[in-house]
């Protein structure tokens, strides 16, 4: 008869390690899968419908929300200012290019909600 272990299911810190390991991978598999998506979709009536939004609403289109989420993991999911990896934010440093920052990722950086408060003198 097949004798069932319980031992393989005890959650070890290996174990744990190693499935956070592969969530982690998988998140990222999606950011990147995400993002090469939205970017071949763009198009020049694309790009002006995002500029011309009010800003607000800008922040709540897809598009940032997956740049903003490809952003993150480029910038190693930490502040770029501080060690924190919580309550990430994604500063633009200039505003030249809304609507087409998929074009220009250097103009965004990675903050904290502290440092991204400070950034704009809260
Ligand atoms: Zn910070
Ligand atoms: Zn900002």
């Amino acid at each position: 008869m097949l004798e069932i272990n319980l031992d393989d299911y005890v959650l070890t810190p290996e174990r744990e390690r190693s499935w956070r390991e592969a969530m982690k991978k998988r998140a990222a598999e999606i950011i990147i899968r995400d993002f090469t998506e939205m970017v071949a979709a763009m198009d020049e009536a694309e790009e002006e419908r995002l500029r011309d939004l009010p800003y607000c609403d800008f922040l709540e289109t897809r598009y940032w929300h997956v740049l903003r989420r490809y952003a993150c993991l480029k910038h190693g999911d930490h502040c770029d200012r501080c060690p924190r990896t919580v309550t990430l934010q994604v500063h633009h440093l200039i505003y030249a290019h809304v609507g087409s920052e998929y074009r220009y990722l250097e103009d965004l950086t990675v903050l904290c909600d502290r440092c991204h408060a400070a950034e704009h003198g809260r």
